[in-house]
C-alpha cells in the first residue's frame, strides 16, 4: 500500500516533488530544530490519485489520524476536546508556489463545542470569538465556495456599527455577533450549517486543497509559467499557534537580506494582535523589526537567531513567515526568497565574501536576464513619481511618453518626434505600426505572453501589459484609472520591470551598470556618483562578469555590419565579429549601383557597375577590419534576394503608368519594372538567395572578395593584423560551397600575389539539408556558423514575419509553443540540426570551428544549449555580447560536472 502522509520530522528540503516546497521546507527546519509548530504533509501522490479517481484515496484518512495523534500527543492536545482542543491549519503547497490554488485556511477545528474551552485555555473570550469569526470566513470562502464579498462586507459593516476603526477594535460581543452573522451567511448561500464536527472541517478542506489543483484559474497560471499540470499539490497540515492572542503576540514576515537591494541585514514586517495573511492584506499598518525589538526584544532575538541559522544553512537570502504567540517564537514558511536583479548580483558577491558559497555558485545564481534588465534606463531614484496604477511588467525598460489610443496617432505623433505610449486594451497585429512607433506600451488585458508582450519584448520595447484599472474608451478619446481622466497628449511613465504606470514624467537616468560594460569599472563607479549601494552594485557585475570571463569555455562574438558596432562591441568585451551582414552597405545611395548591376544586359555593364562598387565595399571592410585588429571577422557576402535594393513593385508600376499617361514615359522606370517583373517572388524567403544568387549573377561574389582582400591586405602592409573570414550563405550542398570557394580562392590568389592572406572560408548552416549533410559541407568549409533564425524559420516552414504577429499569441496561450522559438532555440528540433551539423562536421575535420550568428546568440537559454553542443563561439548584438558573456561562464560552471552542478 503506497504511503501518503509524513511528519515534518520525516522529510526535508529535497522531497519538493513529494512534499512541496512548503511541506519540504517545513521538514527542513524541524529538522533544523528550528521552532516549527508539529504538523504533517499530505504528499503530491495522494494529489494525483485524487486527479485520476475523483476522490482523496480511502487510506489518507487513515493515515491523517495517526499523523495527527502523534500532533496531539506532542502537545498535549486533541482535536475536538471541548476542554483544550487542538486547532490546525489545512495548507496548499505545490512544487512551485503558486497563487490560484486555495488559500490557506486557519483555526481548523473550532466549533461551537471546542469554542469555550479554547477561550478558557487561553484566558481570552474575545481571542476565541475571534479565531471562530475567521475560521467561518476563510472555510466560507476557500472550502465551501461563498463569495468572499459577502463576509467582508459583514465585517466591515460590524465595524461600522462598534464605532470601531480596525478588527482590532471589535469586542468579545461585536465578535459573537459577527460569528451569528457569519454563520448565516454560510447557511443561505450553501443551504447548510457550517460544519461542526472538527474532523469533517479537516477532511472538507483537505479534498478542497487537491480540488483547487485543478481550477481554470490555476491551469491558466501553470500554462503562463509553464509549471506541469501533473505535478500536483500538497497539503499541510500545521498545529495552529496564535498571534491574535493580545498585544504580545503578532505575526510578520521577514527576508534574511532586503530582497529589493541586497544590502544585508533582516529586512520585515510585523502586526501585533493578527493572525496569518494579516500583514500582507493590508488590514493595519505594519511595525518594522526595529519596532518588533523594543516592544519584545526576547522574539526579536529569537527571529534574528532563526534567520541567521536558516540563511547559513540554505546558505542564501530566505524569506519567513513567523508568528509571536505571547513571547514565544514560532517560524511557520521558510523559501530561498525571489529578489530583484540588483539583490541577485550584491547577495552572491556578499555571500562569497561572507565564505558561505564559491565563486562558482555566485555566478550560476545570478542570470544573463537579470544582467540585461540591470542594463535598462531606470527611473531616478530620487524623482518624485505618483503612482497611477499596476499591471504585469512584460517587457522591461522605462519609457516617458505621451497617450495614443490608435496607431494612426502613435505614428504621427512620433514622425513629429514625440515620445508616444500606445495605450491600448489589447494589441492586434493590426497595431504593429503603432507599436513600432511607440517608445512605451500598455495594455489593459492580457499577461505575459499577450500578443503586446510577445511583440514588445521582440522589439525591446518596453511594455505593461494587463492593467486592469485601466478603461479606454477610444470613442470619447479618453483613459479613466479610477477617478482619474486622461487624454490623447497627456504623459504617463511606465516601469517595464515593475508593471507600474505613473502619471506625468518620471525623470530617467542611465543605468551604471549600462556605463561600467560599455566603459569600464571607473566609468560605472563614477555613474554611480555617491550612492554606496549602486557603486556596490557595479562591483558586485564587474566580480562575477570577470569571474564568468575566467570560466567560460564558449568565446563570445558580435554581430556588427559597420566598425561603430564592432567597436561598441568590442569595448563590451567582444571577441571579434561572427556576422557582418554586407547587404547593410548597400542601402541609402548606393541602391543605385546594384540597380545598374541587376539591369545590366552584357558582362562589360555588369562589369562597369561592379567595378565602381569596389572602392565603396573596400573602405567598409577597411574600417572594419581596423576596428576588430587582431580579432576574427565574419564577413558574410551578400544575402538577400537582389529585388530588395529594387523600387516596391506596385509603386513603381504607379509611376511609369502614370508617366504612360502623361505620355512621358521614362525608359529607365520602364526597364526597372521589367526587371522587378521578372525578379518577383512568391516567397521571397525561399527565392534566389544567398549563395544561390552568387552562382547566378556572374562577379558578385568575386566583388565582394576582393574588396576585403584589398582592404585587408592595405591594413597588414600598414602593419596591422586584420583577421577577415569569409562566410557563403544559404548553402545547402556540398558543391555550392565548392564552387563558390573555387572563386574566392581565385580571386584572394590575384589580390595577393605572392604575399599570402590567409581567409579562411566557411559557410552558414541554416537550412535542414546543410545540417543533415555537414559531413560533406565540412569537406569545403574551414569553418560553420549556423544562422539559427532562418534555420528556425526552414524547420519549422514559418516565415518570422508573418508567423509572430498572427498566431503566435495562440500558440502560446495553448501550450503549441511555450516560448517562441526565434527567442529561445528550439533545443528538440532546430537544435538536434545544430547538433547534427557540429557533428556531422567534427566527423571529418575534428577541429572544426563552429559558432552560431542567430539572435539566439544572445539568449541565455540557448546559450546554455550551445555549450552542451560544444560550439565555439556565440555572436550576438553588441549590446547583448555583456550577457552572453555572464551566460557562456554560467554554461561552464553549471554544466554536468560543472563544479556549481549541485546548487543549480
Ligand atoms: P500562503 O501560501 O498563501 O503563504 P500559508 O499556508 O503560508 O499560505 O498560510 C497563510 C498564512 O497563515 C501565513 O501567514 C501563515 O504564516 C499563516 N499560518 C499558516 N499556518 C499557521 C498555523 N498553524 N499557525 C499560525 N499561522 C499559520
Ligand atoms: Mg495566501
Ligand atoms: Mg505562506
Amino acid at each position: 500500500m503506497p504511503r501518503y502522509v509524513y511528519r515534518f520530522d520525516e522529510g526535508g528540503k529535497d522531497q519538493k516533488d513529494l512534499l512541496g516546497g512548503k511541506g519540504a521546507n517545513l521538514a527542513e527546519m524541524t529538522r533544523l530544530g528550528l521552532p516549527v509548530p508539529p504538523g504533517f504533509t499530505i504528499s503530491t501522490d495522494a494529489c494525483r490519485e485524487f486527479m485520476r479517481t475523483g476522490r482523496v484515496p480511502p487510506s489518507v484518512r487513515v493515515e491523517v489520524t495517526t499523523a495527527l495523534r502523534d500532533v496531539e500527543d506532542a502537545l498535549g492536545r486533541r482535536l475536538g476536546d471541548p476542554d483544550d482542543p487542538l486547532l490546525v491549519s489545512v495548507r496548499s503547497g505545490a512544487k512551485f508556489s503558486m497563487p490560484g490554488m486555495m488559500d490557506t485556511v486557519l483555526n481548523v477545528g473550532l466549533t461551537d463545542a471546542t469554542l469555550p474551552g479554547l477561550a478558557a485555555a487561553a484566558g481570552d473570550e474575545r481571542f476565541a470569538w475571534d479565531s471562530y469569526r475567521r475560521l467561518i470566513q476563510m472555510f466560507g470562502t476557500t472550502v465551501l465556495g461563498v463569495d468572499a464579498g459577502r463576509f467582508t462586507a459583514a465585517l466591515e459593516a460590524a465595524e461600522a456599527a462598534a464605532g470601531a476603526g480596525t478588527d482590532v477594535d471589535l469586542d468579545t460581543a461585536a465578535l459573537r455577533d459577527l460569528v451569528a452573522t457569519f454563520r448565516d451567511i454560510v447557511r443561505d448561500a450553501t443551504g447548510r450549517d457550517f460544519p461542526r464536527d472538527p474532523r469533517e472541517q479537516l477532511d472538507l478542506a483537505i479534498a478542497a486543497v487537491f480540488g483547487s489543483w485543478d481550477t481554470e484559474r490555476a491551469r491558466l497560471y501553470r500554462r503562463r509559467e509553464r509549471i506541469g499540470h501533473d505535478l500536483g499539490t500538497a497539503v499541510n497540515v500545521v498545529a495552529m499557534v496564535f498571534g491574535n492572542l493580545g498585544d504580545d503576540s503578532g505575526t510578520g514576515v521577514a527576508f534574511t537580506r532586503d530582497p529589493a537591494t541586497g544590502r544585508p541585514g533582516a529586512y520585515g514586517d510585523y502586526l501585533p494582535d493578527a493572525q496569518g495573511e494579516d500583514v500582507v492584506a493590508g488590514v493595519r499598518n505594519t511595525l518594522t523589526l526595529d519596532d518588533l525589538r523594543e516592544r519584545d526584544p526576547a522574539s526579536h532575538r529569537a527571529l534574528e537567531t532563526a534567520m541567521r541559522r536558516l540563511e547559513t544553512h540554505y546558505r542564501d537570502l530566505c524569506d519567513i513567515e513567523f508568528t509571536i504567540e505571547r513571547g514565544r517564537l514560532w517560524l511557520l514558511q521558510t523559501r530561498v526568497g525571489k529578489r530583484t536583479a540588483a539583490a541577485a548580483f550584491r547577495i552572491a558577491v556578499a555571500l562569497v565574501d561572507e565564505g558561505l558559497i564559491t565563486t562558482d555558485e555566485a555566478l550560476a545564481r545570478v542570470s544573463g536576464d537579470q544582467l540585461s534588465a540591470l542594463l535598462f534606463g531606470q527611473f531616478d531614484p530620487a524623482a518624485a513619481r505618483a503612482l497611477l496604477t499596476r499591471g504585469v511588467g512584460a517587457s522591461p525598460g522605462a519609457a516617458v511618453g505621451e497617450i495614443a489610443l490608435d496607431d494612426d496617432r502613435a505614428v504621427a505623433r512620433a514622425d513629429a518626434g514625440a515620445d508616444v505610449i500606445l495605450v491600448r486594451r489589447e494589441t492586434t497585429p493590426d497595431d504593429l505600426a503603432g507599436m513600432i512607433a511607440a517608445t512605451g506600451i500598455l495594455t489593459a488585458r492580457g499577461g505575459k505572453t499577450s500578443h503586446a508582450a510577445v511583440v514588445a519584448r521582440g522589439m525591446g520595447t518596453c511594455a505593461v501589459v494587463g492593467a486592469e484599472q485601466v478603461e479606454i474608451d477610444t470613442a470619447a478619446g479618453q483613459v479613466r484609472v479610477g477617478d482619474r481622466v486622461l487624454h490623447p497628449g497627456d504623459v504617463i511613465s511606465l516601469d517595464g520591470a515593475t508593471g507600474e504606470v505613473f502619471d506625468g514624467a518620471v525623470a530617467v537616468v542611465d543605468s551604471p551598470v549600462a556605463r561600467y560594460v560599455a566603459d569600464g569599472l571607473d566609468a560605472g563607479l563614477d555613474a554611480a556618483g555617491d550612492d554606496a549601494a549602486i557603486a556596490e552594485l557595479v562591483r558586485a557585475v564587474h566580480r562575477l562578469l570577470t569571474h564568468a570571463d575566467s570560466r567560460r569555455r564558449l568565446r563570445v562574438r558580435a554581430n556588427a555590419d559597420t566598425a561603430d558596432d564592432a567597436a561598441r562591441a568590442r569595448a563590451r568585451g567582444a571577441q571579434g565579429v561572427g556576422l557582418c551582414r554586407t547587404e547593410h552597405q548597400f542601402l541609402g545611395e548606393r541602391r543605385r549601383h546594384l540597380e545598374r548591376v541587376v539591369l545590366a544586359t552584357d558582362d562589360a555593364e555588369r562589369t562597369a557597375a561592379l567595378d565602381a562598387l569596389l572602392p565603396l565595399q573596400r573602405a567598409d571592410f577597411a574600417a572594419l577590419l581596423e576596428a576588430t585588429d587582431g580579432q576574427p571577422t565574419t564577413i558574410r557576402l551578400l544575402d538577400p534576394p537582389l529585388h530588395e535594393f529594387l523600387p516596391d513593385l506596385t509603386d513603381l508600376s504607379v509611376r511609369v503608368a502614370l508617366a504612360a499617361e502623361r505620355g512621358r514615359p521614362d525608359p529607365h522606370d520602364e526597364r526597372l519594372l521589367a526587371a522587378v517583373r521578372r525578379m518577383h517572388e512568391t516567397n521571397p524567403m525561399l527565392g534566389l538567395r544567398g549563395v544561390r544568387l552568387g552562382l547566378t549573377v556572374p562577379g558578385l561574389f568575386a566583388l565582394q572578395v576582393r574588396a576585403v582582400a584589398e582592404a585587408a591586405l592595405a591594413l597588414r602592409r600598414a602593419g596591422r593584423d586584420p583577421r577577415p573570414e569569409i562566410m557563403v550563405p544559404l548553402v545547402g550542398s556540398a558543391r555550392e560551397l565548392h564552387l563558390v570557394r573555387a572563386e574566392v580562392e581565385r580571386v584572394l590568389a590575384e589580390v595577393c600575389g605572392p604575399e599570402r592572406l590567409d581567409v579562411p572560408v566557411g559557410c552558414m548552416i541554416e537550412l535542414p539539408r546543410a545540417a543533415l549533410t555537414a559531413a560533406r559541407v565540412a569537406g569545403e568549409a574551414d569553418f560553420f556558423s549556423f544562422g539559427t533564425n532562418d534555420l528556425t524559420q526552414t524547420t519549422w516552414g514559418f516565415s518570422r514575419d508573418d508567423v509572430e504577429g498572427a498566431f503566435f499569441a495562440t500558440y502560446l496561450d495553448n501550450g503549441v509553443l511555450t516560448v517562441s522559438p526565434f527567442e529561445t532555440i528550439d533545443a528538440d528540433g532546430v537544435g538536434a540540426l545544430v547538433r547534427a551539423g557540429v557533428d556531422g562536421g567534427r566527423s571529418v575535420k575534428p577541429g572544426l570551428s563552429c559558432g552560431v550568428c542567430g539572435e539566439h546568440g544572445g539568449d541565455p537559454e540557448s546559450i546554455r544549449f550551445f555549450h552542451d553542443v560544444g560550439l565555439d563561439y556565440v555572436s550576438c548584438s553588441p549590446f547583448r555580447v555583456p550577457v552572453a558573456r555572464l551566460e557562456a561562464g554560467r554554461a561552464a560552471v553549471l554544466a554536468p560536472g560543472g563544479d556549481a552542478d549541485a546548487t543549480a
